[in-house]
């Protein structure tokens, strides 16, 4: 048995045909780059997200950074985030000399906590990134109602839940990374809409940022060399644009095959009282990027041990939080700040999860993990 948490390659199988067609036409029109694939993929994505603009970008970690230039911070001013989550959304804006102001986050959905966004603001707070973790919304109507009492952007990291619907408790439903003020994905390999390589791309329904940010991501140029502002070199090749035109139609798709994935696992270990299986917020659609458990008086390094010896791969997302990376030695957090990311970095474990997982790859996961804790 080789169960690997994710299995690009079966799902690859599957639309073979049609992805090397494609990918041999952009080679055989030598439209390497800003090609029609790009053009018509920007399209198709902001129809499904039902976003006026798509911009699309180099990679997920560009895609925040071009976000937070678009916002024409000063150095020193704050940007909240989340204590945990992947360092992309963090050193982006500590990258620019903006102070990143890391909140903790709720204990059942592992997404920021509102409660302790309102604490962590100051007068020099111009912005939240709240990031959408494994595959559901953070809680959007409380932040949104925050960052327009205090006057504060909004840039969604949905980097983990693209096709995530949120449903307002004022009645409207919106996909994730359209109800702020921008949007941020990433189309890594592994994530729910992967190309096969690097990309990414970034939202809005604001004219004004559409035309700041798709300058900046090429050379601050509207006009052919003549430069408007500071920007960078961020592109999604127009293979990679080639890639995502054949899945964006399997997305939906692709992302109820991991929530059936996901209620296997819930099913298995609802009666396991050392397992708490992942909350699904009610809000969100939850589309599992990852399928996370908290685990309780369990050891971890021996399950995982477990696991590996029969085959299963598993992974702990995240065993370091933000405010402990040496990285950000400097910006001196409150060790005591963060009791909820200290207690998960220590108790989650993530399990395979992925479009391709069948009922009896699932049984023998499940198995071998209550096998391990029963014990
Ligand atoms: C993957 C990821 C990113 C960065 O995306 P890249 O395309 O790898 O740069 C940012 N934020 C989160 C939460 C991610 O999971």
């Amino acid at each position: 048995m080789n169960i690997p948490m994710v299995d690009l390659k079966s799902q690859y199988l599957k639309i073979k045909n049609e992805v090397d067609t494609k990918i041999a036409n952009v080679i055989d029109n030598t439209e390497f780059i800003n090609g029609t694939e790009v053009k018509l993929f920007k399209q198709e994505l902001s129809e499904y997200l039902d976003v006026r603009h798509v911009i699309p970008c180099g990679n997920g970690t560009d895609a925040l950074q071009i976000a937070l230039m678009a916002l024409g911070l000063q150095p020193g001013d704050e940007v909240i985030s989340a204590d945990f989550t992947f360092i992309a959304t963090v050193e982006t804006i500590a990258l620019l000399k903006l102070t990143p102001v890391m909140v903790d986050v709720d204990p059942h959905t592992f997404c920021i906590d509102p409660d302790r966004i309102e604490a962590a603001i100051t007068p020099k707070t111009k912005a939240i990134i709240p990031v959408h973790l494994f595959g559901q919304t953070a809680d959007m109507d409380r932040i949104m109602e925050i960052a327009e009492k205090h006057n504060l952007f909004v840039i969604e990291d949905t980097a983990q839940a693209i096709g995530s619907d949120f449903t307002s408790s004022k009645g409207w439903t919106k996909k994730a990374g359209t109800i702020g003020h921008i949007g941020c994905t990433s189309f890594f390999p592994s994530k729910n809409l992967g190309c096969y390589g690097d990309g990414g791309a970034i939202f809005t329904n604001d004219d004004n940022l559409n035309e700041k940010i798709s300058s900046i991501v090429n050379h601050g140029m509207k006009v052919r060399y003549y430069h408007d502002n500071i920007g960078v070199n961020s592109r999604l090749d127009t293979i990679q644009a080639a890639v995502l035109r054949v899945k964006l139609p399997l997305l939906d798709k692709y992302n109820a095959a991991r929530r059936s994935a996901a209620d296997y696992y819930d099913n298995a270990f609802k009666n396991c009282d050392k397992i708490i299986t992942p909350k699904r917020f009610e809000k969100s659609t939850h589309t599992f990027h990852q399928y996370t458990l908290i685990l309780k008086d369990v050891d971890r390094v021996g399950l995982q041990k477990h696991l590996s010896d029969k085959g299963i791969a598993s992974a702990v997302y995240y065993p370091v939080a933000l405010h402990n990376q040496k990285a950000f030695q400097e910006f001196k957090y409150d060790a005591g700040d963060f009791p909820v990311t200290d207690k998960l970095c220590e108790t989650v474990l993530s399990l395979p999860m992925n479009t391709e997982l069948d009922n009896d790859t699932l049984k023998y996961i499940t198995e071998n993990v209550l096998e391990f804790v029963a014990k």
